[in-house]
């Protein structure tokens, strides 16, 4: 399971999260909504380390995160960002390879057997020596979920991994995201996708200028949500 307790953050004199509480069950599925710059990136950040909260704690299996090696930390947390962040200059499988031979210290045969299965498992087999320019906005999406996955992470971080998508091309990586989730995966998906967040999600999470001010499940949230300004946002993006 993830938990955020009580975290805090500030950018200088910017109080970006102001007491965020956040659990997500193991294998679970937490969607994150909410307005622009209400601090859901910076959320995200502070799981795998990538910034440093303040005050509270972020607990992985009861254990917290503030005191586990940074980069041991990012080999079991994944992350996916809206830009795939791909090396134009290597074919798919180095870019799923790379990692695992430098982070992972695998053998190459090792390596180029996980990125191949990996790339199997998001439709892509056929594309792993193909350069990432070759490749559509979403197919270069689910390479970056598939180098994500060889690391085999426990958790996987998910931000608007959907929203630089050409729209035809967004379904194919939603589609993936929710068999992710269905295989058992713990994920947190900040999104502005509302129909994944209600099939998907266990847990939706509306976060407002800092905080979490609401979250339940996906019935609670979008059908009998208690707070206006969460009813307000749901009126503008529904
Ligand atoms: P969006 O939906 O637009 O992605 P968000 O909810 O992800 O928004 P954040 O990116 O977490 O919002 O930003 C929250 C606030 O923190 C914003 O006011 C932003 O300007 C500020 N902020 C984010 N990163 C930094 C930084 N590195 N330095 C200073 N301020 C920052
Ligand atoms: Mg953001």
């Amino acid at each position: 399971s993830l938990s955020l307790r009580d975290v805090h953050l500030a950018f200088g004199s910017h109080q970006v999260l102001r007491g965020v509480d956040l659990d997500v069950a193991r294998g679970g599925t937490a969607c994150v909504i909410g307005p622009s710059g209400s601090g859901k990136s910076t959320l995200l950040r502070t799981v795998n380390r990538l910034l440093e909260p303040d005050r509270g704690d972020v607990l992985l299996d009861g254990r917290s995160v503030l005191r586990d090696d940074p980069d041991a930390l990012r080999q079991r947390i994944g992350m996916v960002f809206q830009q795939f962040n791909l090396f134009p200059h290597m074919s798919v499988e180095r870019n799923i390879t790379l990692p695992l031979r430098r982070i992972r210290k695998l053998g190459e045969d090792e390596a180029v057997a996980r990125a191949r299965a990996e790339l199997d498992r998001v439709g892509l087999a056929a594309k792993a020596d193909a350069r990432p320019a070759h490749l559509s906005g979403g197919q270069q999406q689910r390479v970056a979920i598939a180098r994500a996955l060889a690391m085999q992470p426990q958790v996987m971080l998910f931000d608007e991994a959907t929203s630089a998508l050409d729209p035809e091309l967004v379904k194919g990586v939603l589609a993936l995201m929710a068999e992710l989730s269905t295989q058992g995966m713990t994920m947190v998906v900040v999104t502005h996708e509302m129909g994944f967040a209600r099939e998907v999600a266990d847990t939706v999470a509306f976060m407002d200028a800092g905080v979490v001010l609401e979250a339940g499940e996906p019935a609670a949230i979008f059908e009998s949500a208690r707070h206006p300004r969460l009813r307000r946002f749901l009126s503008q993006v529904l």
